[in-house]
């Protein structure tokens, strides 16, 4: 530091739980160290010009924004929202290819902390055909755009299908367990079926670590295994079975750093609502394409576009309604209880609606750009906040 100069002094941000000094922050902000989620305040402003600057606050907690993915290239239509925590990166999308007849679009999103190791991933889901029988299909070629395989158990498909093509790449891989994971597919199962199909629903679970740059990444992969038996007998005779990988999601944050972060990785997988009006859309071009009456991007938008309008039809708290209905997200996200605990309902005022975050905190704020802090710090106050000009309101749990 130069001498001589003036210059303000603010003392280096400390984590309140273990005093390691935490680096630049926006919001929130998760301690290299322990792996605390910590909310940081910005100073509130001097008292008179020249007086002595306050430093900023932290506290245990965590400040989340909203997220919503579109689909400008498809329908039109919102895919999905979720919460994000504040400060990280985020980015999303979905890919049409029709000639992929049973799953004509696969929708992405990751989200990570540019000033940490800690990411969510939702990765593209996978269809495969199955065999029909003696004289079927033979297993390695196509089939409308899937590959012909046979369907596996969950934590095989984990081992033979979703490591190698998402992670086989990193630096160092290994896989420290797969295992099946009953409680996801059960999430799964209760979404029900559709009609005049038999389904069975497998999942499994993977711990993986790596390299990335200097530094050890560990990871948790979810992956459900879903298979249909379509009342259709194929040309030879066997039943017709499509099969598919959905749901696949890893989190991930500096080795041995993973299972501290559980309630707020908990959270944001809770708060993961697929639009209804989007995926009525994506059926409805399942059905035409099958009936070969849909060849062109543009008329996925138009079937978008009837959707959408719809959709604008309604006011925001039904669609809330509407989004409760489609809840496996938070389905799964209850299921994994042994390391997310408890869930809280809010109701929000500007929402006018219910929200689910985390009950690890006592203290939830909500402002009119749908953003929420959890906090148990009893002093604190979000209003107080220089940075923030909207106001927040303290949430009442149902
Ligand atoms: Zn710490």
């Amino acid at each position: 530091m130069p001498n001589g100069t003036q210059h303000v002094h603010v003392e280096a941000l400390k984590c309140p739980h273990c005093g390691a000094e935490l680096t630049a922050a926006a919001g929130h902000v998760i301690c290299q160290y322990c792996g605390s989620s910590l909310v940081v305040t910005a100073p509130p402003a001097p008292p008179e010009p020249g007086g002595q600057p306050q430093p900023e606050t932290v506290h245990r907690g965590m400040r989340l924004r909203p997220y919503t993915q579109g689909d400008p290239g498809g329908t039109g239509l919102e895919v999905f929202r979720l919460l994000v925590p504040a400060g990280w990166e985020a980015r999303g999308g979905v890919t049409w290819n029709l000639q992929n007849v049973r799953m004509p679009a696969v929708a992405v999103f990751q989200c990570w902390n540019p000033g940490g190791l800690e990411g969510l991933e939702i990765l593209p889901n996978l269809n495969f055909v199955g065999g029909g029988g003696l004289g079927g299909l033979l297993s390695g070629g196509q089939s409308f755009g899937a590959p012909v395989l046979q369907p596996m158990a969950a934590p095989v498909a984990m081992q033979q299908l979703v490591i190698p093509r998402y992670r086989g790449g990193m630096a160092g891989l290994t896989i420290r367990r797969t295992e099946p994971a009953p409680e996801l597919a059960q999430a799964v199962q209760a979404e029900g079926a559709p009609a005049m199909v038999q389904r069975q629903v497998d999942a499994a679970r993977a711990r993986l670590v790596y390299q990335v740059g200097e530094n050890g990444i560990e990871e948790e992969l979810w992956a459900v295994v879903e298979v249909l038996y379509l009342p259709v007998q194929t040309l030879f005779g066997g039943q017709e079975v499509v099969w598919y990988i959905t749901h696949i999601l890893g989190f991930r944050a500096a080795e041995g750093r993973l299972d501290a972060l559980a309630d707020l990785f908990g959270t944001m997988v809770r708060s993961i609502k697929v639009n209804p009006a989007w995926m009525a859309a994506y059926e409805q071009t399942i059905t035409g394409l099958a009936q070969a009456q849909i060849r062109h991007i543009q008329q996925i938008g138009q079937i978008g576009r009837n959707y959408a309008q719809m959709g604008a039809q309604m006011r925001e708290e039904n669609l809330q309604s509407w989004y409760g209905k489609h809840e496996v997200w938070d389905r799964l996200a209850r299921e994994r209880s042994e390391s997310i605990r408890g869930v809280e309902t809010y109701y929000d005022p500007y929402k006018g609606s219910e929200v689910e975050l985390s009950s690890q905190y006592n203290q939830a704020w909500a402002n009119g750009r749908g953003e929420y802090i959890l906090t148990d710090d009893p002093n604190f106050d979000p209003n107080a906040d220089t940075d923030t000009p909207l106001a927040w309101e303290r949430l009442q749990p149902v």
